[in-house]
């Protein structure tokens, strides 16, 4: 196993058995392997249906179209002292889409509180951003590992919102060019990021932008696309010969899913490294390196001590027979070369 700096080791082999398993939804092909008679095997959380393939492990999520939160909360909601409750104590078991939308809208905000050295954070939060402050760090260690010097690349940053990332690493690019899906993020990203191109692009539409680039960076983004391979059938175009793609996402662990149980707009899909690294295959790049990160051992560490009580949840899906049993949050990253 690799961390990121370290070794490098082969990504993980295919189960090549296909089980009729409790709690799978029969023998079918699977949409991101493209594996014809696999087992996709459900499990749950409040509010979403997850399905994992057998074969390449990867895992998606839907939402229920009903549970009996949406009931629960809309009785309570119907009076002031109810909507106490929902506010203080259940608020992220309401539907959420429409929040975390809003919330990508005022990445401008965002970027002023993780770039304030007085701020204060806690749990999950704390996580996150210390993450922030790291990841131009370990990006620049594994292209400088593969020998590649990004002083003079024109580097595009997908979905990089809030741009702490971006005005970290910008001095040490040729150039670089960010995206995010909604104009509210471009929009507080581009007061923030003088000299960086900031434009509205989304992992779920047709990709209208014409810039070409020597590197394109997916930092725990691909999560958001419903059809990666679709979205990167486009995108591949845009990478100059020889160029780079670097992508670093969850891995598709038990740990992941839970994680963002309570998240309606978060992730999409959990993909495996085997899928992605196929995809890449496909459009013509060679995988030149691989690691998984070492970090977050446990997805509880997300977590404040009251809500992960309520991940106990989680341990259904690891006794289910066929359920993912891994409850870290680890993740992995690959890079890879266009070669034609
Ligand atoms: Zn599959």
């Amino acid at each position: 196993m690799r961390s990121l700096g370290e070794s490098t080791r082969l990504l993980p082999a295919h189960s090549n058995t296909c089980r009729q398993l409790n709690g799978s939804v029969g023998v079918t092909t699977c949409r991101f392997c493209g594996e014809s008679r696999r087992c996709l095997t459900r499990f749950s959380s409040f509010k979403h249906d997850f399905l994992r393939c057998d074969a390449c492990e990867t895992i998606s999520r839907t939402s229920k179209a009903k549970y009996p939160g949406d009931a629960i909360l809309r009785l309570l909601s119907k009076s002031s002292p109810g909507q106490k409750v929902v506010a203080r104590f259940l608020s992220r078991f309401s539907r959420r889409g429409t929040t975390e939308h809003d919330q990508y809208g005022k990445q401008g905000e965002y970027f002023e509180w993780i770039m304030n050295p007085e701020t204060q954070a806690t749990g999950f939060v704390a996580v996150k951003r210390q993450a922030y402050f790291r990841q131009p760090a370990e990006v620049l260690n594994v292209f400088a590992a593969n020998d590649v010097d990004l002083s003079s690349r024109s580097v595009l940053d997908v979905s990089g919102g809030p741009g702490t990332f971006a005005f970290l690493i910008k001095d040490r690019l040729g150039s670089l060019a960010v995206t995010e899906y909604h104009p509210g993020a471009v929009m507080g990203m581009q007061a923030y990021l003088p000299g960086v191109r900031v434009f509205q692009a989304d992992l779920n539409d047709e990709w209208q932008d014409e810039e070409t680039f020597d590197v394109v960076l997916y930092r725990s983004v691909v999560v958001f696309a419903s059809d990666f391979r679709k979205h990167f059938r486009g995108l591949a175009r845009k990478v100059a010969p020889g160029g780079l793609v670097y992508i670093y996402s969850a891995l598709p662990t038990l740990g992941n899913a839970l994680r963002w149980q309570y998240e309606d707009y978060t992730f999409n899909v959990l993909y495996s490294p085997s899928v992605i690294s196929a995809v890449l295959a496909e459009n013509g790049f060679r995988q030149v390196d691989y690691g998984e990160s070492s970090e977050y051992r446990h997805f509880l560490r997300f977590f404040t001590p009251s809500e992960a009580a309520v991940h106990l949840y989680g341990v259904w899906n690891r006794l289910m027979p066929g359920g993912p049993r891994d409850f870290s949050a680890r993740a992995f990253w690959i890079l890879a070369r266009k070669i034609v």
